[in-house]
């Protein structure tokens, strides 16, 4: 998690909303990092969690990732619940809670859904106060 925090950091310094991803294979390596680029890259798809998947997918030449560990700092929306779903990932670990736009405790509860045919076992609160932190500091600073 302190690897998906610097991600988060990293993305707020670009202006983008302060979200971490990491992605860890079966062996814990991390086969993937990133941080929200939607500006960056004026895609309103470019969360963290979905490019550390296209990445991992890639490296792997599989668009699925059995096995795999996601550490996010922020509660993944219903679209990227989505792709976690997808993506076969064994085990999601995640920060803050996000009870706006959230979709695994919150809203959609994509995991939940009996049209959802993959589960990732799931810890939350996982360097909560921390990823909290660092989103309130960057909503605040745009007021
Ligand atoms: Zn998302």
């Amino acid at each position: 998690m302190p690897h998906a925090l610097a991600q988060a950091r990293a993305a707020a310094l670009r202006g983008e909303v302060p979200v971490g991803a990491v992605l860890c294979d079966p062996a814990g390596r991390v086969v993937a990092a990133a941080g929200n680029r939607t500006r960056a890259l004026s895609d309103p798809t470019a969360h963290a969690e979905i490019l550390a998947i296209r990445a991992a997918c890639a490296a792997a030449g599989s668009e699925r990732l059995p096995g795999h560990a996601l550490w996010v700092t922020l509660e993944p929306c219903p679209m990227c619940a989505a792709a976690i779903a997808a993506a076969r990932i064994a085990t999601l670990y995640y920060g803050a809670d996000d009870p706006r736009m959230g979709g695994v405790a919150h809203g959609a509860r994509v995991f939940d859904h009996p049209q959802c045919h993959h589960r990732p076992v799931v810890y939350d609160g996982i360097g909560g106060a921390e990823s909290q932190a660092l989103l309130r500091g960057f909503f605040a600073a745009r007021r």
